[in-house]
């Protein structure tokens, strides 16, 4: 015997309709790939993401088809976000950021049979094109006065190809099991592996986000997504957005600290950006004496967030942090920092420390942590192990891949993150496995030490990698990126250091380089950095 409920399938298009409905004349505004800020609301994004889909069906594109898009945080983005998957198809996220061997490899391993693409990434995708035989069509997201001389084979533009449309067009249906969104890690080690959502994941997701002690969302805010919707499913944002009935603003390409903080200017509420995106904000602000005027939430992630941080945006900026964890193999919620009672009784500065975790998972997210022979360890705040996690929005196998990524039956993934948890389920991340400094066989936490290094006034960004070492076996470093010309003296970062950790675990010595390497994402690369630091005699 079933319930005896409506089959009401859980698909994204449902949400677009609700926010086109419900809350149709709440702005969608952002700046555009052209140049201007161009001002949209819920109803007319539905309605060019309805034209979107019309059109991409007429083309022959449908349920299943993957469909590559390559583009900026716009208002445009959403009408295509929505009018991919609106008709049957996947939307694949793609990172322009990535090596053009990457990108070729998940365009040709993702099958995907059309590329959108914004005007300035045409040239990138030019110099692919020969490389992906599979590619059919090639839609460039601008309208005809703005389209670029190309290489690319028969371009269609996007606003003559949806001006074509009427828009009578039923959204494709169809089980909510259905893929909807494909995302790949950047891949730090071996080819990326591809995370392909459903309609279901993803709007069980949003939801999730929704709830008060996670991201929370109201048709009050006005979020602006700094983190690309190409990053780890774009954090979920553009699902939350829509079903909250919030206000959007895009803030297009422009990623420095002047032209977020001009969008950030525009009456937002909330944001959302990795702490690289932060650190350099903060700068500005300072440099130049600016405040937000309506900004009240800035949720990080991506990276482990610093204290100062956290300090500098509540105590002189008037927003509160919310900082969270997650992977794109986890839709990408996992934990969430917000106060339960038990927090909400600690002074200020106890609260600060609560808020260096990455907080508690939210309903639908199972985790847990264990040693190495996989015996659960206990949730003392002391011991660190591997941090596995379960729900509905966490990948089952990885896209075209043969065997399940968690493990059959129980279905725990194992997230490649070390971590502690605190009575209260509170989640500390120390480390990404690979990245664990082990010295005299104890566990030092390279975030905890890049954390207490970027304390320091002069330090813009700071890595701690462990180097063999004859007796210890491994000894950490620190590498500090200064914010200026002048370095801050070794022994004055090691002494801040030395404040949170015990003698041993201090590193040994401070490099200083004028950048780091990062990720696609934006996480420094530890991988590169070995390298470089094995170039100048470090092993
Ligand atoms: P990619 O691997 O493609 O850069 P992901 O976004 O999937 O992208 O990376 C997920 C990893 O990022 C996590 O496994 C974890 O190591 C790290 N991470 C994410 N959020 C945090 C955080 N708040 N603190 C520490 N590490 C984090």
């Amino acid at each position: 015997m079933l319930g005896s409920m409506q089959d009401y399938p859980l698909r994204v298009s449902t949400v677009i309709d609700h926010a086109a409905k419900y809350h149709g004349k709440r702005p969608v505004r952002g700046r555009s790939a052209e140049g201007p800020i161009v001002e949209s609301n819920w109803e007319t994004v539905h309605a060019k993401a309805k034209k979107c889909a019309q059109a991409l069906a007429r083309l022959g594109y449908g349920r299943g088809d993957a469909i590559g898009v390559m583009a900026w945080n716009t208002v445009r983005h959403m009408e295509v976000w929505y009018g991919v998957s609106g008709c049957g198809a996947i939307l694949h996220t793609l990172n322009p950021r990535l090596f053009a061997e990457q990108l070729d490899y998940i365009i040709n391993h993702a099958d995907d049979k059309v590329i959108m693409v914004d005007a300035d990434l045409v040239k990138l995708m030019e110099a692919l094109a020969p490389r992906l035989p599979k590619v059919e069509k090639w839609v460039i997201l601008t309208d005809r006065a703005h389209m670029p001389e190309t290489t690319l084979p028969n371009p269609i533009c996007y606003e003559e190809m949806v001006a074509e449309e009427d828009g009578d067009f039923e959204w494709v249906t169809g089980p909510e099991t259905d893929p909807c969104g494909l995302c790949y890690t950047s891949g730090t080690t071996g080819n990326p592996k591809g995370v392909l959502y459903s309609h279901r994941s993803n709007v069980l997701h949003a939801l999730t986000a929704l709830q008060p002690d996670c991201l929370g969302g109201s048709s009050n805010d006005v979020i602006l997504p700094v983190v690309p919707l190409f990053h780890a499913n774009g954090w979920g944002l553009a699902y939350v957005s829509a079903m909250s009935g919030a206000s959007l603003v895009m803030p297009g390409r422009d990623m420095s600290a002047a032209g977020l903080y001009e969008m950030l200017e525009q009456g937002v509420t909330a944001t959302a950006a990795v702490p690289t995106i932060w650190l350099g904000m903060l700068q500005y602000l300072r440099a130049n004496n600016l405040k937000f005027s309506t900004l009240n939430k800035v949720i990080i992630g991506g990276s482990s967030c610093p204290r100062a941080v956290i300090e500098a945006f509540q105590n002189d900026y008037g927003a509160r942090v919310i900082h969270a964890w997650g992977m794109t193999e986890t839709s990408p919620l996992g934990s969430v920092c917000t106060f339960k009672p038990e927090v909400m009784a600690l002074d200020e500065a106890g609260k600060l420390d609560i808020q260096t975790s990455v907080g508690h998972p939210p309903y639908g997210v199972d985790l847990r942590i264990t040693d190495d022979a996989e015996n659960e360890l206990p949730w003392d705040g002391k011991q660190q192990g591997k941090l596995w996690i379960r729900g509905f929005g966490v990948v089952k196998r990885y896209h075209n891949k043969d065997e399940d990524a968690a493990l059959p039956g129980s279905q725990w993934f194992d997230t490649g993150d070390v971590a502690t948890m605190d009575p209260n389920a509170y989640v500390r991340i120390t480390d990404r496995s690979k990245d664990v400094i082990k010295s005299g066989g104890e566990w030092i936490s390279s975030i905890d030490l890049e954390n207490a290094a970027v304390a320091h006034p002069l330090v813009a960004e700071a890595a701690a990698i462990g180097v063999a070492h004859p007796k210890w076996d491994e000894r950490p470093i620190l590498v500090i990126v200064p914010v200026g010309d002048e370095k801050p003296p070794k022994e004055e970062i090691l002494a801040l250091v030395a404040e949170h950790f015990a003698k041993w675990q201090v590193p040994d010595d401070v490099i200083f380089m004028d950048e780091l390497p990062h990720t696609a994402t934006g996480k420094i690369s530890k991988l590169e950095l070995r390298k470089k630091l094995e170039g100048i005699g470090y092993h």
